[in-house]
């Protein structure tokens, strides 16, 4: 009956999840534990081991054929490593192999979160059915992923479609990247709290000084908040514009947690997209919120093993 599962881990700064996963993308079984962030790197690994140990024990796990990861970047494909910003205690770790340690042998491909979030949105969200897309996710950080030519497009290393660390300000503020300007230091949550507090917002009075509670603000009319998302959608815009016009996207679509606020963020890009996107092969250019949802990273990072080869055959996946 489940002749094709395939193991599928999300691994993040905050949590790490896994599931078994189906062909059509539908999860038989999750497991899920906090990140030990701030501990060493075998700690880390073993709270991997752990999350893998929920799906060993099941009777399904005989049909898992294969084991897709998408990890918190930076990650390198090529050298099965990763080296995620917020877990200090991996860099360079050899991921892959440790998994494929930990499965008994089974394949295991490894892409970035935002190509493991394209890869969910070209086989089940907005982006099926688009042969030319560029997904994006904007929360703590900016991540993203390309299809080009109806494949997933992870690049040599799994981090192509990158548009965090596209700079759109020239002289712009230092990024944590080592560049300035970068769309992510504009268009990031924490960014675009940080900007509305530096003009003059104010929380109400529960406090909460984050993204969501600006985009409160800004549905409610607050001059501030409004600026700041206008702000972030502009570099947002910028980022889309250039990458469309550099390989003829059709459809950007957005996910992660800026994107649920909604009308807030998706006016003012849509209008600042009209002026960046000018070249008449880029002004039919879409733009759509994410319809995957939370379990993007699983579902995806399943879309992403396909064959259990490289991440670029995954296309043969999305169906
Ligand atoms: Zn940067």
């Amino acid at each position: 009956m489940h002749t094709d599962l395939v193991a599928a881990l999300d691994i993040g700064g905050t949590k790490i999840a896994g599931a078994l996963v189906d062909g059509g993308g539908r999860i038989l079984l999750r497991a899920q534990r906090p990140t030990p962030a701030h501990e060493d790197g075998e700690s880390v690994m073993r709270t991997v081991e752990d999350v893998l140990g929920r799906l060993t024990v099941s009777p399904l796990w005989e049909h898992a054929m294969a084991v897709g990861i998408g990890s918190a970047g930076p990650v390198d494909a090529s050298a099965g490593t990763v080296s995620p910003v917020n877990v200090p205690g991996w860099r360079d770790f050899p991921l892959v192999e440790r998994v494929h340690r930990a499965v008994g042998g089974r394949p295991v491909t490894l892409v970035g979160d935002g190509v493991a979030m394209t890869a969910a949105e070209h086989w089940q969200g907005a982006a099926r059915g688009h042969d030319n897309a560029l997904c994006l996710v904007v929360s703590t950080g900016v991540g993203g992923g390309l299809v080009l030519d109806g494949r997933l497009h992870p690049g040599p290393t799994g981090n192509a479609g990158h548009i965090g660390h596209i700079s759109v300000d020239l002289d712009g503020d230092p990024c944590p990247c080592g560049s300035r300007g970068c769309v992510e230091r504009i268009a990031s949550g924490p960014n675009i709290a940080r900007r509305a507090l530096e003009q003059g917002w104010r929380p109400g009075p529960d406090g909460d000084a984050t993204a969501a509670a600006v985009a409160a603000a800004a549905r409610a009319g607050d001059p501030v908040a409004v600026a700041s998302f206008r702000r972030a959608a502009q570099a947002l815009a910028a980022g889309i514009a250039a990458t469309a016009t550099l390989v003829e996207i059709d459809i950007a679509v957005v996910g992660g947690g800026v994107a649920g606020a909604g009308d807030v963020l998706f006016t003012p890009l849509r209008r600042a997209l009209r002026e960046y996107a000018t070249l008449s092969f880029a002004q039919r250019l879409q733009v759509a919120p994410a319809l995957t949802g939370t379990d993007a990273g699983l579902v995806g990072a399943a879309a992403a093993t396909a064959l259990g080869g490289r991440p670029g055959e995954a296309a043969a996946y999305v169906v």
